[in-house]
Order: structure tokens, then sequence, then C-alpha cells
């Protein structure tokens, strides 16, 4: 029986926990960090943001190389290679995750692979293809992530009943496929799906698509999904599915009437779970919520003085880059530097075309906790920039506490809003006013002149606006 000793071990390679692993190392720590999967980068590099944002930049070409016809530039039809699109895309994850293990050697991080289970609050059993390891630890990062969730109705073990991760493996573009949840990865993913040649029917149970996102931001994307899906149903459910030759035959629940659906592929995108199963919790003082998320505090502590925890397992929104800042919050509180979670401002995009950006407080989270706030739009059909490319669907507000005129959250939906949402971020993190916004150029024609004209349209004296907002001084 192997035993090693280390000061911090990380439990899982994503964005949460390589970040954690290499900061700890940059910090002075003995790192060891464990995965169990053969590569590093976890759900982000290898099964979510990276692989879907490399197809979406694919599949755009496509559809901005089809709309030119309208610029007096026509091509032909796209003749698509999918071994050659899916190695193409492979090369980015496998080019990434060496990356990953390089800057992991030169910081001298020990990289073991295999399953992590707590044996106590000290020690970490490790499954390893060489047998069992033993890592006795100072401090732990948990930082397992979390995976699809596949309701056990919809869970068949018919290869054509896909989670995002098999879809982003794109073995098969098939002529009908149902996606279920008009979440963003539905969205993402049938964007993909669809512009490749499925014909793509979405369902989504609430009754708006990108369900607690502002509607006035979904609105773009709501019409996307609506002229290049076949159909999308809201208010609907997925009641059952079974096999049925060569398809899977769906019934949908939509205003208490049953409808019987046949198709090529499913993909089901109603959210995901923490990955907690069998990674001996209960041997730790660690405590789970009733969703089985890893319970936090600000600092990231687990109930556990030993433990902390990062990232997807500890619920909330589900994000890459939150999760890495997580981790830099963990590593700072266990090298005794003040750091927390506390109000810190997570931006969140869509990818979506166009893609939908928010940060800080929304309109409709303002008004359901009853916060004052005084809302300005800026449509993107009065930006020179937008018409240049051909994308006047877009749209940029500013959420704005009126007594002091701060600005509370930014909302961009448009092409390139995911780029130019960290403004907005950045804005609010240093405490920021509409005038600060307004007073500051912006480089022109850009998309960015979008938030000085919506800060100037504050005041009620935008340029390219006539509409008047109450004027300020
Ligand atoms: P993960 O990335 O899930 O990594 C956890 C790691 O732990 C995995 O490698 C896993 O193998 C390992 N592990 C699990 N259990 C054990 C164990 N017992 N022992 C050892 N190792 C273990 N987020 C964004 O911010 N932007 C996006 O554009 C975006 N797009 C996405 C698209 C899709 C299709 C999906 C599915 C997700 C997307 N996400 C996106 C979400 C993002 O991928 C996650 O929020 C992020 O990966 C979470 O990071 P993490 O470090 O918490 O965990």
């Amino acid at each position: 029986m192997k035993s090693a000793k280390t000061e911090v071990v990380v439990v899982g390679a994503g964005p949460g926990g390589y970040t954690a692993a290499f900061y700890g190392a940059d910090k002075g720590k003995a790192v060891t960090l464990v995965e169990q999967d053969k590569r590093l980068g976890g759900v982000c590099l290898n099964y979510g943001c990276i692989p879907s944002k490399a197809l979406l930049h694919a599949t755009k070409l496509i559809r901005e190389a089809e709309e030119s016809k309208i610029r007096g530039i026509s091509y032909g039809k796209p003749q698509i290679n999918l071994e050659k699109l899916k190695d193409w895309k492979n090369s980015i994850l496998e080019r990434l995750s060496k990356g990953l293990t390089t800057l992991g050697k030169t910081r001298r991080v020990e990289v073991l692979y295999g399953r992590g289970h707590f044996e106590d609050s000290q020690t970490l059993r490790v499954e390893t293809s060489e047998g069992q390891k033993f890592i006795q630890y100072e401090k732990a990062v948990i930082a397992v992530g979390s995976k699809p969730a596949v309701p056990k109705a919809f869970d068949l073990g018919n290869r054509r009943i896909m989670t995002s991760t098999e879809a982003l493996e794109l073995e098969e573009v098939s002529k009908d496929l149902l996606i279920v949840g008009g979440g963003y990865i539905g969205l993402e993913l049938g964007t993909v799906y669809a512009t490749l040649g499925s014909s793509v029917v979405l369902v989504e149970a609430m009754d708006s698509l990108l369900p607690g996102i502002d509607p006035d931001l979904v609105q773009y994307v709501r019409r996307y999904a609506e002229s290049h899906f076949r159909e999308v149903r809201l208010k609907t459910k997925v009641s059952e599915m079974a096999t049925s030759g060569n398809q899977i035959k769906v019934t949908l629940e939509f205003e208490g009437k049953e409808k019987v659906d046949y198709y090529d592929q499913v993909l089901v995108a109603v959210g995901r779970v923490p990955n907690c199963q069998d990674l001996g919790l209960e041997n730790t003082k660690v405590k789970t919520d009733d969703q089985g998320f890893i319970q936090v505090n600000e600092k990231q502590q687990t109930s556990d003085s030993a433990i902390y925890a990062i990232g997807d397992v500890t619920g909330g929104e589900l994000l890459a880059h939150r999760a890495s800042k997580q981790a830099r919050i963990a590593i700072d509180v266990m090298t005794g530097e003040p750091s927390t979670s506390a109000d810190i401002v997570v931006p969140a995009v869509v990818f979506t075309d166009p893609e939908v950006a928010w940060c800080g407080l929304s309109e409709a989270q303002a008004a359901s906790m009853g916060i004052e706030v005084e809302v300005v739009k800026f449509p993107w059909s009065a930006s020179g920039r937008a018409l240049t490319l051909d994308r006047a669907d877009g749209l940029t507000k500013l959420i704005v506490e009126p007594q002091t005129e701060r600005l509370l959250g930014v909302g961009i939906t448009g092409c390139g809003a995911g780029e130019l949402i960290s403004e907005g971020v950045l804005a609010i993190e240093l405490g920021a006013t509409a005038k600060d916004m307004a007073e500051t150029i912006h480089p022109h024609p850009t998309l960015s002149e979008t938030l000085m004209e919506c800060a100037h349209l504050y005041y009620g004296q935008a340029t390219h606006i006539s509409k008047k907002a109450k004027i300020r001084k």
C-alpha cells in the first residue's frame, strides 16, 4: 500500500481544480492534483465550453456565407466533412490539454491519474491503473464538477439519446433531432446541429427559452431559434421515451394533452448534477444540500475545516470562470489572505446567435427582490458598427441605482456580446456610475459604443437616439 504526503490535494482537474493546483503551487505549496479522466481540463475543456465554442464558430461560418448572398457575394453549398470537423475540434482540445500538462509540470504540481475517494478528513484514496494510492494531506480542495442530469425515464441505454457529452462527439448528424431543454446548452447545440443539417425541434417545460434571463435579452435568440429550428415548443414536457426501431418514440405533454413523435436522435439538456457519488464525503464532515451540491461559505470552506470545495460541485451558477475564481479564493484563504466570494460579479454568456451576456443585477432580479432600479436600453439598430456587420439584432441595457447612479447590472444581446460584457463586469466591480460610463471615450465604430451611448441615453442625450429619457445633470 503506497502512501504519500502533500500539503494540498486537489480532486478534479477542471478549470476550478487546475487553477487551484497551479495557483497553490505558485504560492509555494506542495500540490497533488488528482484526475480520473485521461486528460486534464475537466468538462469545460473536454466536453463543454471549448468543443461547443469550436463547433459554434465553424457552423457560424456556414451561416455567414449563406447570408452574404444579400451583399452580392455568393458561395456554393457547403461541403461538410464531419470527420475533418471533428479532427479539427479534437486537435484544439488536445493542444489545450497538453498545454495544461506542461503548465503543471513547470510548476512541479504532481498529477495523479485516478479516481479519488475520501477515507477520512486527512486521507484521500486514489484508484489508479497501478492500484490504490493513499495521500495524506493538510488541506484538500474538492473540484469534481458536475455531469448531465438524465431523468430515469430517458435513460434507456440507447445511443440515440444523447447528453451534451455525446452530442459534442458529433458521431452523427441525423435528420430529426429533438432537444429537451431550452437552456443555454440546448440552444447552443441546437444551433450547431441545425446548421449542420438536422431538423431541430426544441421543447422547454417553462414558458420561455433561457428561463430566468430578462426577456428583452432573450427575444433575439428566440427569433433565431424559431426561424432556424423546425419548431420551438414552450410549456411542453417529455413524459416518456422508448426505442422504436432506429428511432426514439417520444411522448410529449402540452396543456394536458399528449402527443407522440418519432426522432432519429434526442439531446437531453435538462440540467446538471454534482459528481459527489462514491467520493467518500460520508467519511468527512463535508455537508451537501438537498440536491447533493457541497455546501460552502463565502471563503469556499466546507463544514470540514481541512476541506474546501469550488466550482460546479458547489452549485449556483455552473460556469467555468466562476470555478476558476473560487479556486483562487480557496487558495488565498488557505494561505491566510483575506479573500471572499461575497459580492463578486460573475458574468454569464450564452454563445447562441446572437450571443446573450449579462452581469450583476438583472431587471427581473431587481423586480423580484423589490429593489428600485432605473433601466435604460440602447437598440443596436442605432449603432453604425452593428449595421456594418449586418447585425442590428442586438440590445445593450444598463440597470442603474437611482439615488447614486451606480451601475448595478449590465445586459447585452448581440454578436460578440460575450466579449463586450467584461466592460460591464469591470464597471460594476469598480463601483462605476452611469456618468463614468458616459464620460469614457469608446472607439468608433465599435459595438462597445453601445455601452457608452446607453449611458448617454440615461442622461437623455444619446447622439444616435432621438428619444429623450429623463434629463439628469
Ligand atoms: P469540471 O470541469 O466538471 O471538472 C471536474 C473534474 O473532476 C473532471 O475532469 C472529472 O473527471 C474530475 N472528477 C470527478 N470526480 C472525480 C474523482 N472522484 N476523482 C478524480 N477526479 C474526479 N461554462 C462557461 O463558463 N462557459 C461556457 O461557454 C460553457 N459551455 C458549456 C458547454 C457545455 C456543453 C457544458 C456541458 C458546460 C459548459 N460550461 C460552460 C460549464 C463549464 O464546463 C463548467 O462550469 C466547468 O467545467 C466547471 O468546472 P469545475 O472545475 O467545477 O468542474
